[in-house]
């Protein structure tokens, strides 16, 4: 069974109708999925893809989570606030020596009773290698680990449950990409046979197509299953505006628009290029009338304020 999750955690996640012209000028319904609304620190993707792996963690009688992440990670942040919830210890793996152990997202986490171990960029590459977890076994001893960005196949499952918490079927669903978890969980959740679209905030988010087939085939095991399976998911590479945690004006003034226009906030990391990636696409390629779309909210919103420190923009300010 999987941990019960306490009051505080509003699941299902809100289903909210917004109006946005791009999609529903022409008479398609949009609704955006709160996923941001889950919990104030656990929020997002980032709680589905942990849900099944804390499970696992408390069946193998760990009381040590470990993982991995940057200095300013989503995960990092919602693993530390979650294990203090599910009276887990945990201890995160920062890539980068120089990581500012002061920073928001790590301040939080230690805050929350994670213990940071910063390491070398060479060796934070090495993650998934018998080195990295000799490393880590040396260093914590008896642990459950959790790949960087909750990206396993548990943490797929859980973020497939998304689908199951919609009471009709939509004909479009998008969420932003980072490891492609969220994707690949969706993807193989898809009994509505939705079409499914993933935008990558990463430069050269190709690798996406290659990720999504290697789960297809572990969950399937039947290439003529996986084959019409994968046509339903849909891979947009263009929107990463210079790669990961980079931005433009024009990402900045469409995050903007997109919350004048909805009256939802989307953080720059992920949920604005995954939106901006909506409406291009749906200026190519109009709705049809009473088509549903659901663009998922994955969250990341304590992410905006390191973002506006570092560049100097106040996102929202000015709205
Ligand atoms: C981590 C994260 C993602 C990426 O999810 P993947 O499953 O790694 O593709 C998307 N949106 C937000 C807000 C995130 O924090």
């Amino acid at each position: 069974m999987p941990p019960v999750a306490p009051s505080e955690f509003k699941l299902p996640s809100p289903l909210q109708e917004v109006k946005y012209p791009p999609i529903t000028d022409c008479g398609a319904v949009l609704y955006i999925k709160r996923d941001d609304l889950i919990h104030p620190e656990v929020s997002g993707n980032k709680w589905r893809k942990l849900k099944y792996n804390f499970e696992k963690a408390r069946l193998r009688g760990n009381r040590l989570i470990v993982t991995a992440g940057g200095a300013f990670s989503n995960h990092i942040a919602a693993t530390a606030a979650a294990g203090q919830l599910f009276g887990f210890r945990t201890a995160g793996v920062i890539r980068g020596e120089d990581a500012d152990l002061n920073n928001p997202t790590l301040r939080f986490a230690q805050d929350c009773g994670m213990e940071i171990v910063r390491i070398s960029r060479a060796a934070y590459r090495t993650e998934g290698s018998h080195d990295f977890s000799d490393m880590v076994k040396t260093r914590f001893g008896a642990h459950y680990y959790i790949p960087s960005g909750g990206a396993n196949d548990l943490g797929a499952a859980g973020c497939g449950e998304l689908l199951g918490e919609l009471d009709f079927r939509p004909d479009a669903v998008w969420t932003a990409c980072g490891t492609g978890t969220t994707l690949c969980g969706l993807g193989t959740a898809n009994a509505a046979r939705s079409e499914i679209f993933g935008v990558s905030v990463l430069k050269g988010g190709a690798f996406l197509r290659d990720t999504a087939d290697r789960h297809l085939a572990r969950t399937f095991g039947d290439p003529e299953t996986e084959a019409y399976i994968r046509e339903k998911i849909h891979i947009l590479t263009d929107h990463h505006f210079g790669g990961y945690a980079k931005s433009t004006p024009e990402l900045i003034d469409f995050m903007r628009e997109f919350y004048r226009t909805t009256g939802v906030k989307t953080d720059p990391i992920y949920t604005a290029k995954a939106a901006f990636g909506m409406a291009r696409f749906a200026e190519r390629h109009p709705p049809k009338k009473g088509e549903k779309w659901v663009f998922i909210h994955t969250g990341g919103m304590q992410g905006l304020p390191p973002f506006e420190e570092k560049s100097g923009i106040s996102v929202f300010g000015n709205c």
